[in-house]
């Protein structure tokens, strides 16, 4: 079977999975339709491949030799298959455009499935088949040059498309609700796009009273279990989950990461560029050394008003 047939084949049975009334099938849908989507990408690369070598891309090692004409020519060495890491360096070099954040947002949902599945979750599945359509029909389409609908026949077609048009439906309600709300901080607005609900990780979480609520007292609701709950919930997660890249990034370069433990709520949200705590919107007391006039950050204000050094200083005199 030839590796579009595979891919087809996957993402088919992946949507009679998704349909099925047993919860069980629920990972088996998800597992089948990424696998489908990273065999779309495998096929493109097959076919970008030189006539010769229809393969040669699909191989993770690549490695030049010398054949008997004397020229220089590529062939794979091994048999693994490219990984993730590799389908997008090849397709960033072969000017193969893909929404990798969607992709990825889509791996990730799938690992957290895998760990933590229960049958609270049911809408994850929905928004992994959702967000997969777009996906798959604009891979299709785009670089396979393939009718999605006459491909994934018509059956497998309608579902997607109906989930996917239902579940942008209710995407689109939560999005114009949260847009009301004055975030009143970037690094909090920027944050949202991590918004999940604290019980069910669904996505489709709504701000209820987007004209009564002031930042930071902000109700959520969640529409796929109904549950209610606030910022205050889940600031802390938004936050990790928007800034712990950077964090790594300035660690790895020596610098300072871009958010800390306050010392008022004991959050992981003072958020440096903006000065304060996101959470509970303290401020530093003491910005900068009594003595030398350093500035302070939140971890010496325990020492009302000295920087670390010019306390030690101090006790040392104090014990003499
Ligand atoms: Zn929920
Ligand atoms: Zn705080
Ligand atoms: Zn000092």
């Amino acid at each position: 079977m030839s590796i579009i047939e595979n891919a087809i084949d996957s993402i088919q049975i992946g949507i009679e999975d998704y349909e099925s009334a047993d919860d069980r099938r629920s990972i088996s849908a998800v597992r089948n339709i990424s696998a489908g989507i990273l065999l779309l990408y495998k096929e493109k690369l097959c076919q970008l491949s030189p006539e010769d070598n229809k393969e040669l891309l699909i191989k993770q090692n690549i490695r030049p030799i010398q054949n008997n004409a004397g020229e220089i020519v590529f062939e794979g060495k091994g048999h693994k298959t490219v990984d993730v890491f590799s389908i997008q360096e090849r397709f960033k070099s072969l000017k193969v455009t893909v929404d990798w954040n969607r992709f990825n947002e889509i791996n990730k949902l799938r690992n957290d499935l895998e760990h933590y599945y229960t049958s609270e979750s049911p809408d994850t599945v929905r928004e992994v088949v959702a967000k997969s359509f777009l996906l798959i029909r604009d891979f299709l389409t785009e670089y396979l040059e393939q009718d999605p609908q006459e491909t994934l026949g018509t059956d497998a077609w309608s579902t997607l498309l109906e989930v996917s048009e239902v579940y942008s439906a209710e995407e689109e309600v939560c999005y114009a609700s949260i847009e009301k709300i004055d975030w009143k901080y970037d690094s909090v607005k920027d944050s949202l796009k991590h918004l999940r609900c604290n019980k069910c990780h669904s996505s489709l979480v709504e701000a209820p009273y987007p004209e009564e609520d002031v930042y930071p007292t902000v109700n959520l609701h969640c529409r796929s279990c109904d549950n209610d709950f606030s910022v205050d919930d889940i600031i802390e997660q938004c936050i990790d989950d928007s800034l712990a890249g950077q964090a790594i990034r300035n660690a790895m370069d020596g610098g300072e990461p871009p958010y800390d433990s306050c010392c008022e709520c004991a959050k992981n949200t003072y958020i440096h560029s903006e000065d304060c705590c996101v959470a509970c919107e303290y401020e530093l007391e003491y910005k900068n050394c009594e003595v030398c006039d350093a500035s302070l950050g939140v971890e010496e204000q325990y020492n009302e008003g000295k920087c670390g050094s010019c306390q030690y200083s101090y006790d040392k005199h104090m014990a003499d």
